[in-house]
């Protein structure tokens, strides 16, 4: 079984994290690496990926 999987860098601006585009989460047409970076983190919560400053 193959299959091509695309990383692409979470839209996050302050996130340095790198996701598949098969795990990735779709908002607004951007990929995020995890539901706190797409919705902006309105809840302050981080994308709990060790070492990633991003925290909205
Ligand atoms: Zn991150
Ligand atoms: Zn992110
Ligand atoms: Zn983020």
């Amino acid at each position: 079984m193959t299959m091509t999987i695309e990383m692409v860098k979470c839209a996050c601006a302050d996130c340095v994290c790198i996701v598949g585009t098969d795990a990735a989460i779709q908002a607004e047409g951007r990929m995020f690496c995890s539901d706190s970076c797409a919705n902006h983190h309105e809840d302050s919560a981080g994308c709990e990926h060790g070492g990633c400053p991003c925290h909205g």
